[in-house]
């Protein structure tokens, strides 16, 4: 018989309080799991190892390809820089589960293994980048209800780099660029005095047109192995999954379940109707910049023709067979990537829209009240500074549900004085004492910057500097490091 005398028994209960904190609250990541130090010998290789191979004879057609490929490596090592990649253990670990399944099942179709990066972004999509690299998107990740649904994506994305789509499309642009019919296009209208600028749309429209249809071509194919490649890998294949990245284009269509002042409302804040109402006068909304996220380029989108593909493939679909959920637990920890990543790069309006539809779900975790607390601080914090409209991330009315759409309008309208106060209010509220060290050091750091009025710059850097120094591996020292003296 086991039995345990009382002192270890307290000791366990307390190692058991311990482990469920930390369950509830999770790290988002290390700082320097994010791409420019994770992938840092990945990105030195790559650009020593992609060279652009000698496939035309044509001087001028392999001058135009051998920009386009070297503007590729540019992307991508650029993107790896910028930090547009970040390695999630828990994610990642997920996925390369789908593609080893896919890979043994096919060993004809794999010379290696793919690289995956896990992008940050929020939209729906994955895509592939040639020479054996497929990223996938967090808002994929996110939205995918099924394994087998996430599983079509990146099978769809392996194949576009099995059937060489990448390299081919370059090829294809590289020939089209360098063509006779191109040139001469473009010198008629040199010669022209009269409407060159139409004459020009014109001619780069129809080269536009023809890449288009060209690209929905490939589409067909990668689509075609896709469903191929889960079938030898006995993962379901169902047509209807098309329809349902169909539905994923517009991000944030989902309404929200209550009124948009009953969330304040639960932080004890007292929201105007006013202010979620567009105003007639004022500003015009014709001043801003939209940040239009259904805007994203054709070419990398992972479902154009969304209809079309199920149609096309529907009698492939395998009839009755049982679907695995995406754990939950992966998905939140996209999501969490994605409020975090809106928040850093300024679209204060997404990420709290994040935040409320999690409310929806029932998800109470502090996590997101600290970067409720957090996106309405730094609005204040932007307003100050005058870049208030820059941090909305703002949206076209038909982009969005209604709800969105109010919140955008308020965080327009309201007030600077009641946005501080309201940002003063979250700021003492008691979710903050089950926040992490590294998040209630970044909330005081936030704090300097925001309601001190005459902190000098001096002080700032000194407090990122400090930041850092004591949590030398938080995610949040993306935020502090800009504050860094350079
Ligand atoms: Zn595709």
């Amino acid at each position: 018989m086991f039995s345990l005398n009382p002192c270890s028994k307290l000791l366990l209960s307390l190692l058991f309080l311990i482990s469920v904190a930390q369950a509830q609250q999770p790290m988002l990541y290390k700082y320097q799991d994010l791409s420019k130090t994770y992938y840092k010998n990945q990105s030195d290789s790559i650009q020593k190892a992609w060279k652009c191979p000698s496939v035309f004879d044509d001087r001028e057609t392999q001058k135009k390809y051998k920009e386009i490929w070297d503007g590729r490596t540019k992307f991508i090592t650029g993107s790896l820089e910028d930090n547009d990649y970040v390695y999630e253990k828990e994610i990642a670990a997920y996925i390369d589960g789908i593609i080893d399944q896919l890979m043994k099942a096919n060993p004809a179709h794999f010379k290696s293994k793919p690289m995956l990066l896990l992008d940050r972004s929020s939209s729906v999509n994955a895509y592939a980048i040639g020479n054996g690299i497929i990223a996938v998107n967090m808002g994929l990740v996110n939205f995918c209800q099924t394994r087998e649904e996430l599983s079509l994506v990146i099978a769809h994305e392996l194949s576009h780099n099995i059937l060489s789509h990448a390299e081919n499309s370059m090829k294809d642009r590289a020939e089209l660029l360098a063509s006779d019919a191109y040139k001469d296009s473009l010198n008629a209208i040199l010669k022209s005095k009269y409407e060159r600028l139409t004459r020009l749309n014109k001619v780069l429209k129809n080269f536009t047109f023809n890449r288009r249809k060209h690209q929905r071509y490939h589409e067909g194919d990668a689509d075609s192995l896709a469903i191929q490649l889960m079938k030898k890998a006995n993962i379901a294949f169902d047509s209807r999954f098309f329809l349902r990245l169909d539905s994923a284009d517009m991000e944030y269509h989902t309404p929200l379940k209550l009124e948009l002042g009953k969330y304040f409302a639960a932080y004890d804040i007292t929201i105007d109707d006013a202010w979620t109402k567009k105003r007639t006068k004022g500003l015009s909304t014709r001043n801003y910049n939209f940040k239009d996220s259904t805007n994203n380029d054709d070419s990398l989108k992972t479902h154009p023709e969304c209809k079309e593909r199920y149609e096309r493939n529907k009698l492939l679909t395998d009839a009755g067979r049982t679907l695995t959920p995406v754990p939950a637990a992966i998905r939140e920890r996209a999501n969490r990537i994605i409020v975090w990543n809106l928040y850093r790069n300024d679209v204060i309006t997404g990420s709290l829209y994040r935040i409320l539809l999690e409310k929806d779900k029932g998800n109470n975790n502090n996590w997101y009240d600290l970067m409720f607390a957090n996106a309405i601080t730094s609005l204040y914090y932007a307003d100050r500074e005058l870049h208030r409209f820059g941090t909305i991330g703002m949206v076209k009315k038909e982009n969005v549900s209604s709800e969105y759409y109010q919140l955008q309008t308020m965080l327009e309208q309201i007030p600077r004085e009641q946005l501080e106060t309201i940002a003063k209010k979250l700021g003492s509220a008691s979710f903050w004492s089950k926040a992490q060290p590294d998040e209630k050091s970044l909330k005081s750091f936030l704090s300097t910057l925001t309601f001190d009025a005459d902190v000098s710059r001096q002080n700032r850097s000194k407090a990122a500097e400090e930041f850092i120094k004591a949590f030398p591996t938080s995610p949040y020292i993306e935020f502090a490091s800009p504050f860094e003296k350079k």
